[in-house]
């Protein structure tokens, strides 16, 4: 198992849409500290980034090119869209807001 992107404090949603992607494209992952609040005051303030983990070796290199394309990529035909529930500004490539999971329409 090896991890593959640290999210910040705000992208719990961005990282849990993202794990639903790269399951789309057959790559099993998980999603560690998905839950902000559970035991803080314990762990070590780092330990609460959520953090996507592959599970499966062999696939952590397709999975980062999947990842690196979906976070970077600007070359996405779909233009960029604001979310009409939230306000939240998206890539053209997401398909729901990571914000409020409202989906775009089409
Ligand atoms: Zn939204």
């Amino acid at each position: 198992m090896k991890k593959l992107y640290t999210f910040g404090l705000h992208q719990r949603g961005l990282a849990a849409l993202l794990r639903e992607r790269l399951e789309k494209e057959g790559v099993s992952s998980l999603v560690r500290n998905e839950q902000l609040f559970t035991g803080l005051g314990e762990i070590p303030f780092v330990e609460i980034f959520p953090e996507i983990w592959i599970l499966d070796d062999e696939m952590y290199p397709r999975a980062k090119m999947l990842i690196y394309r979906w976070l970077t990529d600007p070359s996405s035909s779909a233009p960029d869209w604001t979310c009409p529930r939230c306000g939240e500004e998206l890539e053209g490539q997401f398909d729901c807001c990571w914000q409020c999971g409202h989906e775009k329409d089409n």
